[in-house]
């Protein structure tokens, strides 16, 4: 009970600041719709900010050129949170387009490889890429994963086996390890937010997790 008075409170207060502080920034590449994004190292004064995979807000980041704007995301969660749009394949320099890649090997502990060249081994890339940005994401109040991608899906991601034949699912690299650092983030992925529960528990538990960086200084995180 107390928290959803406090999820409630917090909620009036960011809608006020909203209106207050209306500052929409296009989406990159071509995307219909507008996003608002946080500075990429928040203040401790802004509105409460959440890490997201990038081509949900509508930037053609993706491996063909194309995004996966994701309006619900970007409109309906955007009258209450700012945005860090990042994506780790571009950050570390894969360009786009680039070569689609997938998970392979164990389903526990994955390589991501090019799916037409399994030469193309980026899991360390993804992994550094993750251990550097992570501790500059200690004011973000939740992450929203991009599902099914084999860098930012958050379980649901296609594991293949080392003959190439579908095995299991897993978890995207970059994911694994920034989830690793921030243990207790509240993380989510696109679809999830579709389902209007699901929707509702990660903004209360968004709420709840900024509370208590409020009184707690920001996060805990594990140092490898
Ligand atoms: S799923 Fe992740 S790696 Fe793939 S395009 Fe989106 S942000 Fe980039």
């Amino acid at each position: 009970m107390a928290l959803r008075v406090l999820a409630c409170r917090r909620y009036l207060v960011s809608t006020v600041f909203c209106i207050m502080f209306n500052r929409f920034v296009t989406c990159a590449g071509q995307c219909p719709i507008t996003a608002r994004h946080a500075d990429p190292v928040p203040s401790p004064m802004q509105r409460i900010c959440l890490g997201v995979s990038s081509c949900l807000l509508g930037n053609r980041v993706r491996y063909d050129g194309s995004h996966k704007c994701d309006p619900l995301i970007v409109e309906t969660l955007g009258e209450l949170f700012d945005f860090v749009p990042i994506c780790p394949e571009e950050a570390i320099g894969m360009g786009v387009p680039r070569p689609p890649i997938r998970l392979q090997g164990k389903p526990t502990q994955p390589r991501a490889v090019g799916v037409d060249n399994p030469e193309l081994n980026i899991t360390m890339a993804l992994r550094d890429y993750a251990k550097q940005i992570a501790p500059k994401l200690q004011n973000i109040s939740g992450y929203i994963f991009k599902s099914q991608s084999p860098s930012c899906g958050t379980g649901d991601v296609q594991v293949y086996d080392n003959s190439g034949e579908p095995s299991s699912l897993g978890v995207g690299i970059f994911a694994q390890a920034l989830m690793s650092y921030w243990p207790l983030l509240p993380v989510t992925d696109e679809c999830c937010l579709a389902q209007p529960e699901a929707r509702a528990d990660f903004i209360e538990r968004v709420f709840a997790y900024r509370h208590w960086q409020d009184h707690n200084q920001y996060g805990v995180h594990i140092d490898e």
